[in-house]
């Protein structure tokens, strides 16, 4: 069957932030021989093309995009023992990432646990490193397979080629070069699940018996969490337009997060410095709360402007409440990033990307 291109398609209701305009066109590549025939059609016609998936992750503009949205949703789930004893688990780029991490944990396989609950696709996950209560994809990611936009050619790209970082990667950072077909995971049969943040251990309590808590029991608790922070997408909730964190955490050098927890201390924000959330990194850096600089910088939790605002949950998230534009969230945001910086001297990032043209043929 021919590839179908639907034309003048309304984006929104393909993002959780519900903003933005309308694709010139769009199509669903179901095959990698579908991805192809898209970007053909698109080069041929001269119109650029752009990726969407779950747009749990993106922001569209306004005026939408003038050329070819490419959906990926190949589909496809296998599980294989490997000789070091491991479960590779290997997904179509466009099969819900829950609906997975939910079908692992049935199987006892660890790996992918505290990742329970984001909403999205999995070919979405090694792009900006999903990562959520201590746990990354980098950890299991062991092939992502993916088709080059230059020469239509396929291949296998390590997890050292991928070039996983905090909420980064190798395809963030150049963007638009590759459209990821498949993710492998390695993953642990019976393994013990991951249990590194503070706020899930203590969520999960003492487990009857001397037993640790099973996978099922940590996807159920993180669930429950990122419920109470309307952070698993849910249309009846009032936050739920939101394309979840908005900025990362700053990671900063030690004499600035000092110098933050200082003043902290001296505009009486806190009573000591020890409270001010700091985190070191591996390459010696501190990496600051970046919901908490919000807070201290004047914008509590529910501060509107119109149509957005921050989440009422978690300072975190910019939300949509209905009826506003995506030039609305986004002079929001510059606010947003303005105080902190105006504040403490910290420049905030911001997570979800602008639906942009990659660079065709
Ligand atoms: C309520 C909520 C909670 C969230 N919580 C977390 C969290 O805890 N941790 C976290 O890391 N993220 C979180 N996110 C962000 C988001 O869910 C993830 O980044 C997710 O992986 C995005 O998937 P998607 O399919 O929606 O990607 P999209 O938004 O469609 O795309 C994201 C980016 O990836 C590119 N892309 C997508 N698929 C492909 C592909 N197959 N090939 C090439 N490029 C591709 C797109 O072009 C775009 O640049 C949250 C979002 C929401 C709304």
């Amino acid at each position: 069957m021919p590839l179908s291109i639907d034309a003048n398609v309304p984006l929104a209701p393909r993002t959780t932030l519900e903003l933005g305009g309308r694709a010139r066109w769009l199509a669903h590549a179901t095959s990698e021989a579908e991805v192809v025939e898209a970007l053909d059609w698109a080069a041929g016609k001269a119109v650029p093309v752009a990726v969407l998936a779950g747009g749990s992750n993106t922001i569209i503009p306004d005026d939408g995009f003038p050329g070819l949205v490419l959906v990926p949703a190949l589909r496809g789930l296998s599980f294989e023992d490997d000789r070091a004893g491991a479960v590779r688990v290997t997904v179509g780029a466009g099969e819900p990432w829950d609906a997975l991490v939910q079908e692992t944990v049935a199987r006892d396989l660890a790996g992918l646990e505290c990742l329970s609950g984001i909403p999205g696709s999995a070919g979405a996950t090694p792009i900006q490193n999903v990562g959520a209560y201590g746990q990354e994809v980098s950890e299991t990611v062991r092939e992502v397979r993916v088709l080059r936009v230059r020469d239509r050619a396929t291949e296998t790209r390590t997890p050292t080629q991928c070039g996983f970082a905090y909420r980064d990667s190798a395809f963030k950072r150049d963007p638009g070069k590759v459209i990821v077909l498949s993710v492998t995971f390695a993953l642990r049969r019976g393994g013990p699940p991951a249990l590194r943040y503070g706020e899930l251990i203590h969520a999960l309590g003492e487990p009857p018996g001397s037993r640790g808590p099973s996978l099922a029991e940590v996807r159920a608790a993180v669930l429950a969490l990122r419920r109470r922070k309307s952070m698993v997408f849910d249309p009846a909730d009032p936050n739920h337009r939101s394309a979840g964190s908005f900025f990362t955490n700053p990671a900063v050098d030690t004499q600035t997060a000092d110098a933050v927890a200082a003043q902290a201390v001296a505009e009486g924000l806190v009573a000591s410095a020890d409270e001010v959330p700091r985190y070191p990194t591996e390459d010696g850096r501190v990496k600051l709360a970046a919901g908490w600089l919000i807070e201290r910088a004047g914008l509590a939790k529910g501060t509107r402007r119109g149509p957005v605002g921050l989440s009422t949950q978690h300072a975190l998230a910019l939300v949509h409440h209905g009826g506003g534009r995506t030039e609305d969230l986004l002079a929001f945001a510059d606010e947003v990033r303005d105080a902190v910086r105006a504040r403490f001297g910290v420049s905030l990032e911001r997570e979800p990307r602008l639906l942009e043209a990659l660079p065709n043929g």
